[in-house]
């Protein structure tokens, strides 16, 4: 039998090797150490291991590894990269693999450098002969960031497969499905001028006002058109989350900016919603001699729903014993599942471990994660 490092070990190594990603450039790090890594334990125990170099990202890597012939195998995806962290409120080495109190603290330890060490550890009790449908690991750049590994693994097609587990913190309870965000910035350019004789300019900060009003309209069309009772909040929403304009009492307001946040629902898709957005937005403006400029903050995630029905659905809701649920984050799996790949998001950390300091994940889960993964090979590809 092929042999990997101890899972200790792999874990150990992950966590060692720094890969923050941020969109803030001083913050952000290559993640090409961490993909090289795991396509070495993957070549070790007989993978046939691609690495995409992300174009316009040149430090950044994905990893699409196979065991076995196919293009009916299971996935096993995540993000190789971490957030940030704040020193000060570590207790330990964030980059350093510390047992405590029956728990593994590290950097990603929860989200999710972990899975692919469990991965790996199922994957290697079998051999790609035993095999009648392929094992794939896939490992993705700046899931944290821009998602610019995911973005490029659906642009590239490289991936086939029919189903995929994302191994995100989820208490080790099945997700298929979650909601879609953009954010969205509105900028009015009108004309400053003295205060005291209004004809002498265009107050984009009056425009702005009919802007806000024309949104909560919209708003409440959105809310009252789509409804999904199995989110803890069952509607879209769409959030002013901050304003900026003007500069002094006494001038007329030249420029103003506002910033919205907007969540969809399954169903809802993420360009006919922003398009509708800037239609209403211009619409509204028409006849304002204001000039209105729309600016991408985050190009968006868009929801994602996996059919009660499907198997890799009713397979992890049977060996979790829980019913799959909805969650309030985002994640890769719209970009696989618009390759055709049926996914579910399901790992063994706890989310609200996850972006924190001090992140750790519970060692009782190790085996049953370890576990579960392999009762999917054994169900999915033999
Ligand atoms: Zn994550």
């Amino acid at each position: 039998m092929p042999s990997l490092p101890s899972l200790f070990e792999m874990l150990s190594a992950l966590i060692a090797i720094p890969t923050i990603s941020s969109m803030k450039p001083e913050l952000d790090q290559s993640n090409q150490l961490v993909i090289t890594q795991l396509a070495n334990w993957c070549e070790t125990i007989g993978f046939r291991c691609q690495i995409q170099a992300i174009p316009d990202h040149p430090t950044k890597f994905n990893l699409i590894a196979q065991l076995g012939e196919g293009d009916q195998g299971l996935v096993f995806a995540g993000h190789s990269d971490t957030v940030p962290y704040d020193l000060t409120r570590w207790q330990t080495d964030p980059f350093r693999l510390v047992e405590k109190n029956q728990r593994l603290y590290g950097l990603g330890m929860s989200d999710m450098k972990s899975f692919f060490a469990l991965a790996l550890a199922a994957i290697v009790q079998f051999n790609a002969k035993q095999l009648r449908h392929p094992v794939l690991l896939v490992a993705t750049a700046d899931e944290e960031s821009s998602m610019s590994g995911a973005k490029y693994l659906l642009e590239s097609a490289q991936l086939r497969a029919r189903y995929a587990l994302i191994g995100e913190p989820t208490n080790l309870q099945p997700i298929r499905m979650h909601k879609g965000i953009f954010m969205e910035a509105i900028h009015l350019t009108g004309l400053s001028g003295h205060s005291s004789d209004p004809t002498l300019g265009r107050s984009a900060l009056e425009g702005m006002y009919q802007v806000v009003g024309e949104i909560l309209n919209w708003r409440n069309e959105l809310q009252s058109k789509y409804y999904h009772p199995a989110f803890h909040v069952p509607i879209p929403t769409v959030n002013l989350g901050h304003i900026f304009g003007g500069d002094s009492p006494n001038r007329i307001c030249g420029d103003c900016e506002l910033h919205i946040d907007v969540r969809l629902l399954p169903g809802m898709e993420l360009t006919e919603i922003r398009e509708e957005l800037q239609h209403r937005v211009q619409q509204r403006m028409i006849n304002s001699g204001l000039e209105v400029k729309f600016i991408t903050l985050f190009d968006g995630i868009a929801p994602m729903e996996t059919p009660t029905t499907s198997a890799i659905v009713l397979e992890t809701e049977r060996l979790t014993g829980y019913p799959a649920q909805a969650v309030a984050f985002g994640t890769e799996a719209p970009f696989l599942q618009q390759l055709g790949i049926e996914t579910v998001i399901l790992g063994a950390g706890d989310i609200a471990q996850a972006h924190q300091p001090n992140e750790f994940l519970a060692i009782d889960r190790l085996n049953l994660m370890i576990n579960i993964l392999t009762q999917l090979i054994q169900k999915f590809c033999l």
